[in-house]
């Protein structure tokens, strides 16, 4: 009997954790005095975090407001917008994209339900290969990795197609935007927001986090980094891990400039890219302890092997 009112008491405790819902337990930080940030977890998305990782943010214009990637799912869309109206009763008018990863972008959903007369922003790149594909790809893939936590979510594309080097007016505030070829993606655009000189770098930038770069060049992302620097933001908000200063920039472009200088010259000895690993691991001590290293170094060192090698002929 005690056995059966304790699985009892159990199911319901868990009906509450339910009810309640990992997204509750997320707020928004204010990094400048127009930016909010919601920082998300550094794991990859599953099952209990509802694929939720990125970095959701927002600014507060004089007019509106300005959303920039609301997330992985309809659901992390709507925990952004419920974080915004604490802050303000103002619509959104404006929604930015940084790059084709579906991690950053299909919370558009909940955005457009809402406010459908916003201006959704991406990459002109970002817009096409959603439109041919990529789009029902991420929602799939996000799907299975959450054995369907984010499930209600419908594809809503950018309309408004960006190629960098624009400076936008939105709101009564200045956005001008940053594009360096191929970095991350081929899709990557960067923000910065001049009212109160934030960089958003979208995942040409993480910390304490090591991201998949399997549609990356690691030469582009170190030069975009270097970009990047050259704008003297005085706030850098990543793309996944905490909010901070330049020396965020600083910190990934050491991790990367490392990695791929070490895999060029283990490669011009004639090297293969598992007899490198073993000795460019001691090289990277300081991201060790950052969440996805392990499950990533193999392949940036194969990665980089592949464009060093193209890059030779
Ligand atoms: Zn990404």
């Amino acid at each position: 009997m005690k056995k059966k009112y304790f699985a009892t008491a159990l199911i319901i405790i868990s009906i509450q954790t339910a009810i309640a819902g990992y997204l509750d337990g997320f707020h928004a930080d204010k990094v400048s005095n127009h930016v909010y940030v919601i920082h998300g977890p550094l794991e990859l998305p599953n099952e209990s975090n509802e694929g939720f990782m990125n970095n959701p943010a927002f600014i507060v214009t004089e007019n509106g407001v300005v959303v920039i990637d609301p997330g992985s799912s309809v659901h992390t869309g709507n925990m952004l917008l419920r974080e915004i109206r604490k802050v303000t009763d103002m619509p959104v008018i404006a929604v930015f994209d940084t790059h084709i990863h579906g991690d950053h972008w299909l919370g558009n959903d909940a955005i457009q339900r809402s406010y459908p007369d916003a201006d959704i922003y991406a990459h002109n790149k970002t817009i096409s290969m959603i439109n041919s594909g990529e789009g029902q790809s991420w929602l799939d893939l996000m799907h299975d990795m959450t054995k369907g936590a984010t499930d209600g979510t419908k594809i809503v594309n950018a309309k408004d197609a960006l190629k960098g080097g624009e400076d936008l007016s939105i709101g009564g505030h200045q956005f001008q935007i940053i594009h360096h070829g191929q970095a991350h993606t081929v899709t990557d655009i960067m923000i910065l927001y001049k009212q109160d000189n934030v960089l958003f770098t979208g995942d040409n930038v993480t910390n304490k986090r090591i991201i998949r770069m399997v549609d990356a060049s690691f030469k582009g992302s170190i030069e975009t980094i270097e970009k990047a620097k050259s704008l003297q933001a005085a706030i850098i908000v990543p793309g996944h891990g905490k909010t901070g200063g330049s020396e965020l920039l600083d910190k990934y472009h050491a991790y990367l400039s490392i990695l791929y200088n070490n895999v060029s010259k283990y490669f011009d000895e004639d090297m293969s890219d598992f007899e490198m690993k073993p000795l460019i691991h001691p090289e990277l001590s300081d991201y060790h302890d950052w969440s996805g290293y392990e499950d990533e170094l193999g392949k940036h060192i194969s990665g980089a092997y592949l464009e060093i090698e193209a890059a030779a002929f």
